[in-house]
């Protein structure tokens, strides 16, 4: 019986040019030659896999999203391809690209001046120097737009920050870390990029963490960290830009999500394959058919939306609330479908060397962060009815 064993099984990849699957591609072998084999050993630990980061540069990854800057380029349905063929393989990866080339390199690329630019991307998009993004605070999550306790004060020619922050991925490593803070004189939230070493800026990485382990997320703490005016982010001046960020970092999210729960779905699918019971494999079973299905189902709706979404961002018909309800949805399918894969693979979905347990534990994180279910639901919500029901 032929079958088709491909998840993209609505030829998505065919709306790509050929160099852009070509990225894919090389980005597949990548991840599965170099970086599945591996993967586990550093999730067990906590550990980053620097020494490999050499090599994962060349892949030409960093800042698809953008146009010049000595960005490759290519816009937003590559860089979501991308995102999603990182998670197929390890979601802490996605993750760690999700926060130096969206997040971070986001950040410069909508809210920095034209020299801002020049100065920072071309070497965030040759990965010679890596990036994180410090929003969130202890105290201070969904609510950042208006609860940011991390303040700025201008002194001159400079801007001293004293505040907190945490879950601030890439952070205990990162050259640059882009500090938003509110402006005590105006009241508004500002983006800085702090170097690392500056006096006063500390990052303790967070331990014990039971969902994308390789990430390191850390605790910062500026204590009068002082900042020249030229590293405030000249086109940033209140949350508004800071959401302009998220939208565009939503998205990718909401591909990160169809890449866990694709690369879930295919172990699965091999897994029942190969193992026998009752003196056959489970694959030949209706009830284990009817879970492949439904995976395959939430995977191939989501990877639909998502490139819809990247075509609509392309045309810049992409507003706030296509990329949460993409972001909300895709989580949620994704949650969904770990959840079967696991539930396929018996008492080995469990094991980390069966890989599925690391989709299932990792998804907990990519559900909740850059904008709860909640919180993008809202989002859209006050897109559709016209009333805000944050508060
Ligand atoms: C692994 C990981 C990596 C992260 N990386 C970064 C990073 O690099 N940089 C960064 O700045 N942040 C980062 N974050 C933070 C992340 O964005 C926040 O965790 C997220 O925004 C939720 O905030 P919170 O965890 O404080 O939850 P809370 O805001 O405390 O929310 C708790 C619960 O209350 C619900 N809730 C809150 N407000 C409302 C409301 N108005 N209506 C209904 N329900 C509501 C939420 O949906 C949630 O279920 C990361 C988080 C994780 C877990």
């Amino acid at each position: 019986m032929p079958t088709t064993a491909d998840a993209d099984f609505y030829g998505l990849d065919r709306l790509l040019d050929d160099a852009g699957r070509e990225a894919v591609q090389r980005t597949r072998e990548f991840m599965i030659k170099e970086i599945e084999p591996v993967i586990n050993r550093y999730w067990t630990r906590e550990e980053f896999p620097h020494e490999l980061i050499p090599a994962f540069a060349r892949l030409r990854i960093a800042g698809l999203a953008y146009d010049g800057y000595g960005c490759p380029g290519g816009g937003p349905l590559i860089d979501g391809m991308i995102a999603m063929e990182l998670a197929r393989v390890d979601p802490s990866i996605s993750t760690f690209m999700g926060v130096h080339s969206g997040l971070a390199m986001g950040s410069i690329y909508l809210c920095g001046s034209e020299q801002q630019k020049q100065r920072w991307l071309p070497q965030m998009a040759s990965m010679a120097k890596i990036g994180a993004f410090g929003l969130t605070e202890p105290d201070v999550g969904s609510g950042a737009a208006g609860g940011l306790t991390t303040t700025a004060r201008r002194d001159g020619d400079q801007w001293v920050i004293n505040g907190q922050k945490k879950w601030i991925g890439n952070a205990t490593f990162a050259d640059y870390i882009i500090i938003w803070a509110r402006d005590q004189q105006d009241g508004q939230v500002k983006g800085f990029v702090v170097e690392k070493g500056t006096p006063g800026l500390s990052t303790t990485k967070m331990k014990d963490k039971i969902a994308l382990r390789v990430v390191q997320n850390a605790y910062i703490t500026l204590d009068g960290v002082r900042v020249p005016e030229s590293d405030r982010l000249q086109n940033a001046d209140s949350f508004r830009q800071t959401a302009k960020v998220l939208r565009l970092t939503r998205a990718g999210v909401a591909w990160q999500a169809v890449g866990c729960a694709r690369g879930a779905y295919e172990h699965a699918l091999a897994y029942a394959k190969e193992r026998q019971q009752f003196g056959r494999p489970i694959a030949a079973f209706q009830l284990v058919q009817d879970l492949l299905v439904r995976m395959l189902a939430n995977v191939t709706a989501s990877a639909c939306l998502c490139a819809r979404l990247a075509q609509l961002q392309a045309e810049g018909a992409a507003g706030d609330e296509h990329s949460a309800l993409a972001k909300a949805f895709c989580t949620v399918r994704m949650r969904e479908t770990v959840g079967y894969a696991r539930e396929l693979l018996g008492g080995n979905g469990i094991l980390l060397e069966h890989q599925v347990g690391r989709f299932v534990a990792d998804a907990e994180a990519i559900y909740s962060y850059e904008g709860t279910r909640e919180i993008n639901t809202l989002v859209v919500g006050r897109a559709i009815t016209g009333q805000s029901a944050f508060v």
